[in-house]
């Protein structure tokens, strides 16, 4: 990709990240700390898609840099992809949470607030125009696929997303990290058959242009 696309769309994301910044379209967007929008290469192949902003997100306003975004930046390394050659942003821009003894707690996104920050992520596609889309996680999934989907029965395979955009799903880093004993190792398993995938998908070479033939009545 030329420099001046790679600047045409980190202009487009620019200036859309400021929109969601003004926005308070949800009970969390007056809650949050930071407006969380994503981050990662406007020229990305694969656009990595969770649930929304933890903590961590939310104090620093960048997606998946607590214990989960660690572990996804191990898991992109390990299929070739630095963290900064991918586009990683989430369904929803704020912290969605929940009021616990010690103060709020993280909580999935619910239908309303992902439906509301939906034209924010399409839009985040459209700019992208990412070869691959890899939902992280349950509500990430259903937010593409439908609220029937079920993550453990249907993950590991390949859909259509938006743009007609290969999607695949697979479990959300923090899940991996809330796994203990012997689901450690199936799940892992799962996560790196999925990965594997992904990355056949994008070595895949491209699709040859159709031909286009040359007839002299569109000649004259
Ligand atoms: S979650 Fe999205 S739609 Fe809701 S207030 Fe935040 S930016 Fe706006």
């Amino acid at each position: 990709m030329d420099r001046d696309e790679r600047a045409r769309r980190a202009e487009l994301l620019a200036q859309a990240s400021i929109a969601a910044a003004a926005c308070r379209k949800c009970t969390i967007g007056y809650e949050r700390r930071n407006n969380v929008y994503g981050e990662g290469d406007p020229c990305a192949r694969l656009m990595v898609v969770g649930e929304g902003p933890g903590e961590t997100e939310d104090q620093l306003g960048r997606p998946f840099v607590g214990k989960a975004g660690q572990l996804l930046d191990r898991m992109l390394a390990a299929i070739g992809l630095p963290r900064g050659d991918v586009y990683i942003c989430n369904t929803v821009k704020c912290r969605p949470t929940l009021q616990g003894p010690n103060g709020p707690r993280n909580r999935a996104p619910d239908a309303d607030e992902m439906e509301n920050c939906r034209p924010f992520l399409d839009e985040q596609i459209e700019i992208i125009a990412p070869q691959i889309i890899l939902a992280l996680g349950a509500p990430a999934a259903k937010s593409f696929l439908g609220r029937d989907f079920q993550i453990t029965r249907m993950r590991g395979q390949w859909y259509i997303g938006p743009r007609d955009t290969p999607l695949m799903v697979t479990f959300h880093p923090a899940y991996i990290l809330r796994q203990t004993g012997g689901e450690i190792g199936a799940v892992k398993r799962l996560v790196w058959a999925d990965l594997k995938a992904v990355r056949a998908k994008l070595d895949e070479p491209p699709v040859p242009e159709p031909a286009i033939e040359i007839t002299q009545a569109s000649l004259f």
